[in-house]
């Protein structure tokens, strides 16, 4: 008898043991990626002051990652040669063979690139000459043609995607060429592998201020929120966006590490 109540007090421990263990919480919802574009409210429009047609030329201490001659510094995902279309001195998108990233990796920096989208493009919002210029190739700038063409403010021409809106809208019209200067700080980390300051970035278009030292949140998500992990030095990433408009174009592409 003795050994017949150990036996049934063993047997509920080890049930109330497999309980707790099968306690269940209930999940947050999925989230859907309109649950992170907000619309409103949308920048104001300036029109970029008129620059030289020429490019703007690197400075003597700038390490030239596109010099209009071939993309010999750069690469695609599985680190083979770019396949992107050299020509006339620009590079443009070859759609459907990815993103290609520089070879050469980087923390802080300043980045001059160019970017065109052609006359005559069609779509709208995001489907309009989408790209994007990834931060040591995780966090997205985002490059987008939003000359008269809304869409989600945080997913706008300069936008840290999915985070932060533009200032402005300071976009040329399609078949013009845009600047963009970024400053970028990268981020440092604690042990546990969150930030103990996170990456901020500040951003000119055409000469025109959009991002004012940000703060970078973590991840630039289509789908949810900012994740936050460690990372070491990046490469500059262009972005093969796959959306059904016509490939956009680079030239003139700088960078000064800091
Ligand atoms: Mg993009």
């Amino acid at each position: 008898m003795k050994q017949l109540i150990i036996s049934f007090l063993l047997g509920l421990v080890v049930s109330f043991a497999s309980m707790a263990q099968e306690k269940k919480y209930p999940e947050p919802a999925p989230m859907k990626p309109e649950m992170t574009e907000y619309w409103v409210p949308q920048p104001p429009v300036v029109a970029p002051g008129k620059i030289s047609s020429d490019p703007v030329a690197a400075p003597s201490d700038a390490i030239v990652l596109f010099d209009g001659t071939d993309l010999s510094r750069w690469e695609n995902r599985k680190g083979e040669a770019a396949e992107w279309i050299v020509h006339d001195g620009v590079f443009t998108v070859k759609k459907g063979t990815g993103n290609i990233r520089t070879k050469q990796t980087f923390s802080d920096f300043q980045l001059h690139l160019e970017w065109r989208v052609p006359e005559g493009i069609e779509g709208k919002s995001q489907a309009r000459g989408n790209s994007g210029v990834f931060l040591q190739g995780i966090y997205e700038i985002q490059i987008l043609d939003n000359y008269e063409n809304e869409t989600y403010v945080n997913g706008q021409a300069g936008s840290v995607y999915k985070q932060t809106a533009p200032l402005v809208n300071a976009m040329r019209p399609p078949g013009e060429w845009n600047t963009y200067d970024i400053i970028y700080t990268a981020p440092t980390f604690k042990s546990d592998g969150t930030y103990r300051t996170p990456p901020r970035v500040t951003l000119l278009q055409n000469g025109v201020l959009l991002q004012n030292n940000t703060i970078i949140r973590g991840t630039t998500q289509y789908t949810g929120l900012p994740k936050v992990r460690e990372h070491a030095e990046g490469p500059i990433m262009l972005q093969d966006h796959g959306d059904p408009s016509a490939p956009l174009s680079f030239r003139n592409i700088w960078i000064r590490e800091l």
